[in-house]
């Protein structure tokens, strides 16, 4: 089994792009970046100086306890969504030293068996180890501090 990582859809980003409200029913918010702000559409660093769109994002089809909106950010120039190819790790996991990572049944539920921090030269070993479980359909990735989703995992096959 292998994994592939799945950014936003493009269809977010560009909504954003072109005035349209965010999870929480605002606009996305205008800031420049600091060179640290991670784009979940491209999943790069967004250089620093580049406009950044700051909004609230649902990584979830479903409403429920489960389904948290929380901030992102993505480039505000056009970008072009990461494309996972042979499981190689996106730049802006690659970047940085460790993640939460944790298992969502296909009712977008926690599987609480699943959650931990993970090295990012271990994450998709224990990506497949969560996807040994039958019941989980994807992960996600976010960041180990602040727990902002940054990307999701499937199943390449
Ligand atoms: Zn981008």
């Amino acid at each position: 089994m292998s994994i592939k990582f799945t950014a936003i859809p493009t269809e977010i980003a560009n909504s954003w792009r072109n005035g349209g409200a965010d999870a929480q029913g605002l606009l996305p918010e205008h800031r420049i970046s600091d060179g640290s702000a991670p784009c979940r559409h491209c999943l790069k660093n967004i250089h620093e100086g580049k406009g950044v769109l700051l909004g609230a994002y649902k990584p979830f089809q479903s409403t429920g306890a489960f389904s948290e909106i929380g901030p992102i950010f993505i480039c505000e120039d056009n970008c072009q969504r990461f494309e996972s190819e042979n499981g190689a790790l996106p730049p802006v996991i690659a970047e940085r030293e460790q993640f939460l990572i944790r298992g969502y049944s296909a009712d977008e539920k926690i599987d609480y068996r699943t959650g931990q921090i993970v090295k990012v030269k271990e994450l998709p070993e224990q990506a497949e180890k969560i996807f040994a479980y039958q019941n989980v359909a994807f992960i996600h990735i976010r960041s180990a501090a602040y727990s902002c989703f940054t990307t999701r995992i499937d199943r390449a096959n």
